[in-house]
């Protein structure tokens, strides 16, 4: 076996690393997002919110401002 093979078998074995941890990123990710899912629905059911409406400047030299409204507890917004 001379150099560039083993310099092969490295970039293999660093690229299936890669993928399997990927993989295992993703699902974790997917559970995550899952439990969000699952908080944000509870929290909204239970939490006795007090909606607080704002604006935001978005782009403060053309004086244009974003209103959103979220409740000063959970922080949930009215799009959640
Ligand atoms: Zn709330």
């Amino acid at each position: 076996m001379n150099c560039k093979d083993n310099n092969t078998n490295f970039l293999i074995q660093m690229r299936c690393d890669i993928e399997r941890e990927i993989m295992t990123l993703t699902n974790i990710l997917n559970k995550k997002n899952d439990q969000l899912k699952f908080l944000t629905k509870i929290v909204k059911q239970n939490c006795n919110h007090e909606w607080i409406v704002d604006n935001i400047d978005i782009y403060p030299e053309f004086a244009e401002d974003l209103q959103i409204k979220y409740c000063k507890h959970c922080l949930l917004n009215d799009n959640t």
